[in-house]
């Protein structure tokens, strides 16, 4: 069986999906959407998958260039580039000295995962140029009157 989604990571994000795409509807969305794999810079791909009845239909996902991969519908190109060139810059905690959950020997798979992890910060900052905060400047003395003193939250 050719383009079968068993390799393929984030059930969360597949559950959450419209069900019953079909291989051309999911390709003119991912045409619509010109955005990139927020791990690796291509362009997704349709991913042939299974609903729970067996039923095949198919989902935006990437394979990074190797045999498994990610459903993802992508981010946008300038975002992609940003976040490349800040785990390159090995700064802001965003480097491969900052890797999340630590270093795998496997520079291509830590590479991909900081890039992303830029990536959804960059996008979270865009987010927010027009969104709102969780929490007022009230609601957030709150939270910080039961931090215990000394204790840093650890936001990384
Ligand atoms: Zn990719």
């Amino acid at each position: 069986m050719k383009q079968e989604s068993r390799h393929f990571s984030d059930e969360r994000f597949k559950k959450n999906m419209k069900y019953q795409t079909t291989k051309k509807q999911c390709q003119k969305k991912i045409n619509e959407s010109n955005k990139v794999c927020e791990h690796c810079g291509r362009k997704p791909v349709p991913i042939k998958t299974f609903d729970d009845f067996g039923n095949i239909y198919y989902l935006a996902g990437c394979r990074h260039g190797g045999d498994w991969g990610h459903f993802t519908v992508g981010v946008s190109k300038d975002i992609y580039d940003l976040a490349e060139k800040l785990v390159l810059d090995n700064s802001l905690y965003l480097g491969i000295n900052n890797i999340f959950g630590g270093k795998s020997d496997d520079f291509g798979a830590d590479f991909r995962k900081a890039v992303r992890r830029a990536c959804d910060i960059l996008e979270e900052i865009e987010r927010m140029k027009n969104g709102k905060p969780r929490y007022s400047k009230k609601d957030l003395a709150r939270i910080y009157e039961y931090l215990e003193e000394g204790v840093r939250e650890n936001c990384q």
